[in-house]
């Protein structure tokens, strides 16, 4: 199995990469979902919505500057920096991501869609068109506020209840239906609309590789291989990046 894939990615003119939660567990970021999932704690209708930030916005910038602390020393894995190997090695590897971290650009993934946004940025959230680098320093009385209107800064994550960035979207589609290979890691595919976009790699023809230790909402097929390692260990050796270092 782990053999058939390797030769996929090999063979591959044109692969894409989708990936979750799951992606980032081996660099320190918590998932949402499983075992040890963040929402057993938090009320996500408190925390990562537009009303609870309204409402509440310390209770929920302390959630978000915790992360953010907690982040400062969550740096990419090597299964990240396989995955920076195979963009050389192929010359151009589109990256679609559920997550906010910023991981894959900062292992050096350069077409990266962030389709849930990212959390290395905050916004002003009257949308006067004040953004900057999510620091701790902002924090340091309190939740942010907008050096030029006075409003409380938000975020630049998709909250819930709020549309999916609409051009980062339709480009992910446009790459689902286009690719000859989608390697699928760490998500749960339960989160749609993102979920649908594996979905639409597979209905265009496209071979998957699903890298996650546990099994997901994947359909079983001739045209999906699933791999039940984790994405640190096995993206290195999938790559050939492994036999480099
Ligand atoms: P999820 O939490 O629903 O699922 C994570 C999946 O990763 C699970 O199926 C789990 O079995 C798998 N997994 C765990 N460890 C793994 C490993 N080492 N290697 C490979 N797979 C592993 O995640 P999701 O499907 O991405 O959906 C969650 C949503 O939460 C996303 O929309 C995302 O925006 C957000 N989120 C982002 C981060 C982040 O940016 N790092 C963290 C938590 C949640
Ligand atoms: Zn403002």
């Amino acid at each position: 199995m782990i053999n058939r894939a390797a030769e996929l990615i090999r063979e591959s003119s044109n692969p894409v990469i989708f990936s979750g939660a799951g992606m980032s567990r081996e660099s320190g970021m918590r998932t949402f979902r499983g075992e040890e999932g963040l929402w057993k704690e938090y009320s996500p209708e408190q925390l990562s919505s537009i009303a609870g930030l309204r409402e509440n916005p310390g209770l929920v910038w302390d959630w978000y500057r915790m992360r953010l602390i907690a982040g400062e020393n969550v740096v990419p894995h090597p299964g990240y920096h396989a995955l920076t190997y195979l963009q050389e090695q192929k010359g151009y590897l589109p990256v679609i991501t559920q997550n906010v971290d910023g991981l894959h650009r900062l292992a050096g993934q350069t077409d990266v869609m962030e389709i849930h946004g990212s959390m290395r940025t905050a916004s002003c959230m009257d949308k006067c068109g004040f953004s900057a680098q999510l620091t701790a320093e902002l924090f340091h009385t309190g939740p942010p506020v907008c050096p030029d209107c006075g409003a409380i800064l938000r975020p630049d994550i998709v909250l819930f209840g709020e549309p999916l960035p609409p051009k980062v979207i339709s480009r992910s589609y446009e790459l689902a239906e286009s690719c000859d290979l989608m390697v699928v890691i760490g998500t749960s595919v339960q989160v749609w609309p993102a979920a649908g976009i594996p979905f639409a790699a597979l209905e265009s023809g496209a071979a998957i590789i699903e890298i996650n230790p546990v099994q997901t909402e994947l359909p079983r097929g001739d045209r999906v291989i699933s791999i039940r390692e984790k994405a640190g260990e096995i993206l290195p050796v999938l790559t050939g990046f492994k036999e480099r270092t």
